[in-house]
């Protein structure tokens, strides 16, 4: 049996193992692993780490309304999906975010024309649901049926922020369904309050941030959004959990068995909090809530992701260029997110390559219910990576693939990089160059 193509003789890492084998695709799907396996076309990946495709459920391209600017995201849909080919991510879920009073299905549908023809890599979207008004919830049904399946909602923001009341509603109207709730989870009132204060005593910028937003405050939240989504009976995903109370309050809801998720971002694990006390643009983007935090926090957050506390690690890809203190702040992670994982987290011993794995690729696809994608498994789309762990990359403007023209990650050294991604069954990038077809990428419809 000769299949389309074969990836031969690399150590195929999976959720759950790792071990020297062939990867067999036919018909743009996984049809075999084994060993000898023979095809058209060979591609020897001896030395390589044979990955699936990682999937980034948290990314903001071509972002029109981040609360409370008017300013978009840098990387269009096909520069950012472009560039998180590069990085070895092979599907990304972006956000419908419907203005106020507007109807969910027409946010649904600016948004699947904003990426239609540019996307390379496969999407999905999460609809970011901030009216409380009842005739919203009414097209929750309507948004299932277009395959949005996951709802995110914001605790914090003026203008975005939903009161408890509405959120538990639209939990309740997400639970009935079998959705996922979605939570950026925050007490704003004190956040809000200390900021305030901070800026009284002529503490504001960057460098005050960690002081406004401390854990106790993302914790209570967490707490908050847990018993809501227990009461409205939904599954609960807690977006960029930033800290080891926030961490104990869903370990402590998973042990009592409820379907409650974490994520942590990539900035959140690598990145240090005295950044933010520099002066000048690189300390502007980095004022992200919540916020990058101390060693001390990291070290809790790789605790985290090794027990499984948090289970999936995204890049909240959010490119922007501040241009003074009143901008908003993003960081732009998508293409470098796996590399970073690998480096310091698997090259650390910190999670061993399985995790790694399930980190970045198979438990977000689980999660979202994107039944295809994140696994090497027969019949599942054929979402490859071929990673060299030896490849040294230092993070630059020159050598990711972002239109910013500075990097979040500016000067860090990753060992181990993407070499060549393959999207069901097609080569996209291959040895630094991308060779996809424009607007290849498709809208996945998720099932719950
Ligand atoms: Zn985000």
């Amino acid at each position: 049996m000769s299949y389309d193509l074969v990836v031969r003789g690399g150590l195929v890492v999976t959720s759950e193992r790792a071990g020297v084998a062939d990867v067999a695709v036919s018909g743009g799907r996984i049809a075999a692993l084994g060993t000898g396996l023979t095809g058209a076309v060979e591609r020897d990946a001896r030395g390589l780490y044979v990955i699936p495709g990682a999937v980034d459920g948290h990314v903001h391209f071509d972002d029109p309304t981040f609360p409370p600017y008017a300013t978009r995201t840098a990387d269009s849909f096909a520069t950012g999906t472009r560039a998180a080919a590069f990085g070895g991510v092979t599907t990304v879920i972006d956000f419908a975010q419907p203005a106020v009073g507007r109807s969910l299905i027409d946010g649904l549908e600016q948004r699947l024309a904003d990426a239609a023809g540019e996307a390379v890599i496969d999407y999905g979207l999460h609809l970011n649901l901030r009216d409380p008004d009842p005739d919203r919830l009414a097209e929750v049904a309507d948004e299932f049926e277009r395959g949005v399946c996951s709802f995110k909602l914001y605790m914090a923001y003026e203008g975005y922020r939903l009161p408890d009341a509405a959120i538990f509603r639209v939990m309740q109207a997400v639970g009935s369904r079998g959705g996922l709730t979605v939570v950026h989870a925050e007490n704003d009132d004190v956040i809000g309050e200390l900021t305030r204060r901070l800026d009284t005593e002529g503490k504001s910028g960057p460098a005050w941030l960690a002081a406004a937003c401390p854990p106790a405050a993302e914790a209570e939240a967490v707490h908050r959004a847990i018993v809501l989504a227990g009461l409205a009976g939904t599954r609960l995903l807690v977006f960029h959990l930033s800290c080891r109370e926030a961490a104990h309050e869903v370990a402590r809801a998973k042990r009592t068995g409820r379907a409650v998720a974490a994520e942590v971002t990539s900035h959140g694990l690598v990145l240090e909090q005295s950044l933010l006390d520099a002066d000048g643009l690189h300390a502007e983007s980095l004022a992200v809530r919540p916020p990058i935090r101390d060693a001390e926090q990291r070290a809790a957050l790789w605790d985290a992701v090794a027990a499984g506390t948090i289970d999936v690690v995204e890049s909240d890809h959010c490119p922007r260029v501040p241009r003074d203190k009143t901008h908003p702040a993003g960081v732009s992670g998508v293409e470098a997110r796996v590399a970073l994982v690998h480096t310091f987290g698997v090259r650390t011993g910190l999670i061993d390559l399985c995790r790694w794995v399930d980190a970045c690729c198979t438990r977000p696809a689980a999660l979202f219910g994107l039944d295809h994608k994140g696994r090497l498994r027969p019949g599942s789309d054929a979402d490859i990576v071929l990673f060299d762990p030896r490849k040294r990359v230092t993070l630059s403007p020159d050598t990711l693939h972002s239109p910013l023209p500075f990097s979040s990650y500016e000067g860090i050294e990753v060992c181990g990089f993407p070499v060549t991604t393959i999207s069901r069954g097609e080569v996209i990038v291959d040895d630094g160059a991308f060779v996809g077809a424009p607007g290849r990428g498709r809208f996945v419809e998720r099932g719950i």
